[in-house]
């Protein structure tokens, strides 16, 4: 059975990433225009980051909306697709059950909890069996893939694209990356803000779980990482 991994491309992030965001904070606070602003940067990247964290951290978040930065994903189940797809500010598309058939055997994503209990995880695989055949059965009989998905489990792969701005991956960390957020939609934004990172070592202070930024818990119990706000 097409049992499958995850995998997360970073495919477009500014390369004046930078530029772009000093750019919004200076037009702010200067007498001079943003194009004269724009034309007149230097290559002083510490002066602009230096600028562009104060902007941050007094919470002028609109400053850092203009930079767009889009994933390809493959193999992540529907039940993370669910939650990801909840986020408001992102833009998606995904593969469609409607006009792509699964073939006799669908990809599905096999959480780790199962896969570690061998007589659960065998269940499992003969589940997904015995839906691949009905599912099968259901589409050879007519039924349309519209209809017949109707079967076919959370586990079920599935593969988009994701669109966001910085400031909404900054909110996606804050909120995907505590221990509290279920463990595949966890691994799929750490993987996300990998890539950025990697572009961006900068952002890896923003990128981090919530309690990080509060510098404590606001859920009703901490997973011990930061103490609650009542202790
Ligand atoms: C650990 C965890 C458990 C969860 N459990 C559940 C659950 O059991 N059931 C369930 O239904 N959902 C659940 N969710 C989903 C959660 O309720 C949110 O829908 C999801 O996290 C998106 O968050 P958001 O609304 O902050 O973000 P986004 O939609 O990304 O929006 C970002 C921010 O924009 C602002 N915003 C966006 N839209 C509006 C609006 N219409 N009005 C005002 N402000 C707006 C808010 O400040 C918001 O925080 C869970 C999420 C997490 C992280």
């Amino acid at each position: 059975m097409p049992k499958t991994n995850l995998e997360v491309m970073l495919i477009s992030i500014p390369d004046n990433l930078l530029d772009v965001i000093y750019t919004a904070c200076r037009t702010c606070y200067s007498p001079d225009g943003a194009v004269d602003i724009y034309e007149n940067i230097t290559d002083d990247n510490e002066k602009k980051l230096n600028l562009i964290k104060r902007v941050i951290s007094s919470g002028h978040y609109s400053t850092i909306e203009h930079i767009q930065i889009t994933f390809a994903i493959n193999n992540i189940s529907r039940a993370a697709t669910h939650q990801l797809v909840r986020h408001r500010h992102m833009s998606f598309s995904q593969k469609s059950q409607r006009y792509v058939k699964e073939k006799g055997e669908f990809d599905f994503i096999v959480p780790s909890a199962i896969e570690a209990k061998k007589d659960l995880y065998e269940k499992f695989l003969l589940h997904m069996d015995e839906v691949a055949k009905l599912y099968q059965e259901f589409v050879e009989n007519g039924i349309k893939s519209e209809d017949a998905r109707a079967i076919l489990p959370n586990a079920t792969a599935s593969s988009m694209v994701v669109s966001l701005n910085l400031r909404e991956l900054i909110h996606l960390a804050n909120l995907r990356l505590c221990t509290r957020a279920q463990l595949e939609i966890r691994l799929v934004v750490k993987k996300m803000c990998a890539l950025v990172e990697e572009k961006e070592p900068w952002l890896k202070e923003h990128l981090v779980p919530k309690c990080e930024r509060l510098g404590y818990c606001d859920e009703d119990k901490s997973c011990g990482r930061m103490k609650t706000k009542n202790g």
